[in-house]
């Protein structure tokens, strides 16, 4: 999923200073599971930024809704009635979200509430950690499962590096050496030999460096 991290509150508030209603939109995606953006926390920011700006003496008004997913035209357009009664919209989705508003909604401020910070999942409860850097040519069949491109600091892809000390990585000691995890994983499966393959030069153009990317599935378009 992707995980994100609510902005401070004082940096939100400063984004609609001279706003008088406001419209919060939360998203039930990806930042409901990473709770940072679902219906609790439309709730609680919209009601900091009323206590806030009555304490300034500035008060507003504030609507809230949560939407399905907000990287989805068909539940971003259910907003119209209460975009339009705003004059300004924060957005707890991730960058997605506050783009897809941003583009159905080209005459209203869109306010990212958010940093979208990476493709992760929980580790432990209140954890999250990166696990995909979307590189466009997926490699984990022939790494046990282990992305050396996100989990090595240096994205090693015929590693390591030389720095691993411990089975740690050089960069942070905290932090597993990919490749000591990638070893005992393909060693588990009786599979070492693969480490003896070469990774040719990685595609990039396959990755950001390739601009926007699309995918498109013509058997389930209309
Ligand atoms: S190899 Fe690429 S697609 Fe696969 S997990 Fe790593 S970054 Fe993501
Ligand atoms: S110690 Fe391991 S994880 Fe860290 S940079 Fe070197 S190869 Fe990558």
């Amino acid at each position: 999923m992707i995980v994100a991290e609510q902005k401070p509150l004082a940096e939100i508030a400063e984004s609609i200073k001279d706003a008088k209603k406001v419209l919060v939109v939360g998203c039930g995606g990806c930042v409901t599971v990473c709770l940072s953006g679902g219906q609790k926390e439309v709730d609680i920011l919209a009601t900091s930024l009323r206590i806030l700006r009555k304490k300034d003496g500035k008060p507003i008004d504030t609507a809230t809704e949560t939407l399905e997913r907000q990287c989805d035209k068909e539940y971003v357009d259910k907003l119209a009635e209460k975009v339009q009664a705003a004059e300004c919209v924060v957005s707890l989705a991730c960058g997605v979200g506050v783009q897809y508003l941003a583009e159905r909604y080209p005459d209203k401020v869109i306010i990212p509430a958010q940093n979208t910070k990476f493709i992760g999942g929980t580790t432990e409860h209140g954890i999250w950690e990166e696990r995909c850097a979307l590189c466009g040519e997926c490699i984990l069949a022939r790494t046990g499962g282990i992305c050396p491109i996100i989990r090595c600091s240096k994205s090693i892809l015929n590693g390591p590096c030389g720095g691993s000390q411990g089975g740690k990585c050089e960069v942070n000691p905290d932090t597993p050496c990919a490749w000591t995890l990638i070893y005992e994983q393909l060693k588990r499966q009786g599979r070492e030999a693969a480490l003896g393959e070469i990774f040719p030069v990685k595609d990039w153009s396959k990755s950001r460096d390739g601009g926007p990317r699309k995918y498109v599935r013509e058997d389930v378009l209309l």
